[in-house]
């Protein structure tokens, strides 16, 4: 099992699959992307399936959540899902995507076994999205949403996050289209993750004011199920059954109770987003290490775990990686 010194069990895998993006958002990447890793440092397909099936067969890892970058520019996405499909036990297999070209591949994926999509958007207003995104590519998003659904990857999450004054105005009306159509929204505070390292804490929207938002217009009550590990904080909207998350990561962080275990790109296992190591699994497995030694290195990278991201802490380092060479 991951576990570490605080008693936590990693059960829940994040693989990021590439670290390119065909969106810039403002919050992600700068205008002119970012230095990307060079081919022969990536993992192949068959590395990922390789490390994947230790997490699983040997670690205990339950929930497998492919990302990125954007995880759809991967060739190789629906192989790699069909592969981890086929996996005793068999792992939750969930895709965190911006969206653009899942109208293509979201009856393939299913196919292969994912059992669920998060799409991220952050506006109903296209014109908001390329101030956002830097892209006109608003109609791609919502043409796979609407793929994803009919291709039975359901419940469809969308992930969005507030920029004041660019697209915090339509906190409500996101919420009210997302409801609309059976969609499960959740605002995700603003972290200090990007690579121009822009970030300011007193131009983040903060859960409170999200929530505040949101009462504008909705009647919202805790849900009355438990949060357990899940990031997100839930509230029934209007009675329900309609809900809404806030995965407050800054102001209401959540790490006593994490779960979770990073793979990146380039085969590096990192214990914590803002984790400032890693444990370097690709040198290992390319120099023939067997599945026990990488399942040690990987055990041992969970243990030195530290208790908190430490966002608050006045000693607080942004992570090197930015997100989106992480893997969000
Ligand atoms: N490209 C995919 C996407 O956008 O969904 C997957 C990777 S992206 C890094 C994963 C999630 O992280 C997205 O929902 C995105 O909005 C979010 N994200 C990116 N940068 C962030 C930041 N600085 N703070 C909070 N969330 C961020
Ligand atoms: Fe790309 Fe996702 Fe980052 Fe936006 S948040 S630039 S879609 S990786």
């Amino acid at each position: 099992m991951l576990l570490d010194t605080f008693g936590r069990q990693a059960v829940d895998l994040r693989v990021s699959l590439t670290d390119r993006c065909n969106l810039r958002c403002t919050y992600c990447m700068p205008e002119e992307g970012l230095q990307w890793l060079a081919k022969p440092d990536l993992l192949t397909d068959e590395e990922i399936v390789r490390l994947v099936t230790v997490a699983v067969r040997d670690l205990g890892v339950r929930e497998v959540r492919f990302t990125g970058g954007e995880p759809l520019l991967r060739p190789g996405l629906v192989a790699v899902v069909a592969a981890c499909s086929e996996l005793e036990p068999r792992p939750e297999l969930s895709l965190t995507t911006n969206g653009i070209g899942l109208a293509r591949t979201a009856t393939a994926l299913r196919e292969a076994g994912l059992d669920r999509v998060n799409v991220s958007l952050d506006t109903l207003d296209p014109e908001v999205f390329h101030t956002l995104t830097r892209r006109h590519r608003h109609q791609d998003v919502l043409d796979g949403l609407a793929a994803a659904e009919a291709a039975g990857l359901a419940p469809v999450k969308l992930n969005a996050v507030l920029m004041r004054g660019v697209n915090d105005h339509e906190a409500a009306d996101l919420l009210a289209w997302c409801l609309e159509r059976g969609y499960e929204l959740r605002f995700i505070e603003q972290m200090p993750l990007d690579a121009q390292h822009g970030w300011d804490r007193s131009s983040m929207v903060t859960a409170t004011e999200i929530l505040d938002l949101l009462r504008a217009r909705f009647t919202l009550t805790p849900e009355p199920s438990a949060r357990g590990a899940a990031p997100a904080e839930r509230w029934l909207v209007d009675g329900g059954p309609g809900r809404v998350g806030v995965i407050a990561s800054v102001t209401r962080p959540f790490c006593r109770a994490c779960d979770r275990t990073r793979l990146t790109a380039d085969g590096q296992v990192r214990n914590c987003l803002f984790a400032t190591g890693e444990t370097d699994l690709r040198t290992a497995l390319r120099s023939g290490a067997d599945d026990a030694e990488l399942a040690a290195l990987w055990r041992a990278a969970m243990w030195g775990k530290k208790a908190g991201a430490g966002i608050d802490d006045p000693e607080f380092l942004q992570p090197e990686r930015p997100m989106s060479a992480i893997g969000g």
